[in-house]
């Protein structure tokens, strides 16, 4: 039978953080110093129930999914690999990190996540884990959902949100 609404699930946990290191660039020749944050990350799907099941998506899956992309970059230096003015050169078993052509930081690779992204702000984060989701949903098969939100809180109360819709052109 139809249904005039619509249904989203949600899911924040304790665990999906990751605690990781960063600096991000802003217009002009600004940059920040290195620093951490505990990022915190809140997933909402949306879509038509499951008939067989009468939910959206299994929480317990994804949990499972969102605690695994946390995990991948949690205690790690988020390095973009996009940007026009931060290079990131893997050299043998470190990583050199150059802003506006000079050297800043050298890393040991193994401490470092190297992401397709031109800046990690929490906007290009929650993109980013929003594809690596959707990546994962399409792998299990997931039917019916129509859209992932990704919230990334960077501080208490300083987050971002993305949203994509999952009929929209990826
Ligand atoms: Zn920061």
């Amino acid at each position: 039978m139809p249904r005039p609404g619509e249904f989203r699930v949600s899911v924040e946990k304790d665990y999906l953080v990751f605690a990781s290191a960063h600096f991000i660039t802003f217009a002009g020749h600004r940059c920040e110093g290195l620093h951490g944050h505990n990022y915190r990350v809140r997933v909402t799907v949306e879509g038509g129930l499951n008939e067989e099941a009468w939910f959206v998506y299994d929480f317990v899956e994804l949990k499972r999914i969102m605690k695994r992309l946390c995990d991948e970059i949690d205690h790690l230096v988020l390095l973009p690999l996009q940007s026009r003015r931060v290079s990131v050169v893997e050299d043998g078993e470190m990583v050199n990190v150059s802003v506006d052509g000079k050297l800043r930081y050298v890393f040991p690779r193994r401490d470092c996540a190297l992401l397709p992204i031109p800046n990690t702000t929490v906007e290009m984060l929650a993109e980013l884990l929003v594809t690596r989701l959707r990546g994962e949903l399409d792998a299990q098969g997931a039917r019916g959902l129509t859209a992932i939100e990704m919230e990334i809180e960077e501080n208490f109360g300083q987050s971002a949100v993305y949203r994509v819709a999952l009929n929209a052109p990826s």
